[in-house]
């Protein structure tokens, strides 16, 4: 069976800050086209096997508070 490699282009990381804010989490996953994030009871889960769908669509960072969710591109080594 061929290994799956999550995460290769992009990872996304949610502060500690806001993971638990159940408001935040509900918009998260509302707004992320690509499932990136799951609302788990009111916290922030980051599903790692979706995570390189990410099309950099920015709407998670507008949905959450200043420099609380990162993206980063993996390979330019660069954060939207
Ligand atoms: S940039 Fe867009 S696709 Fe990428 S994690 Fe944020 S909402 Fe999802």
């Amino acid at each position: 069976m061929a290994e799956r490699l999550d995460k290769v282009f992009v990872e996304v990381e949610v502060e500690d800050s806001v993971a638990g804010d159940a408001a935040i989490a509900a918009k998260l996953e509302e707004v992320c086209p690509v499932d990136i994030f799951k609302n788990a009871g009111g916290h922030v889960e980051v599903v790692d096997e979706n995570v390189d769908e990410c099309v950099l669509c920015r709407l998670c960072l507008e949905a959450a508070p200043a420099g609380s969710v990162h993206v980063r591109k993996l390979y330019d080594g660069t954060e939207l």
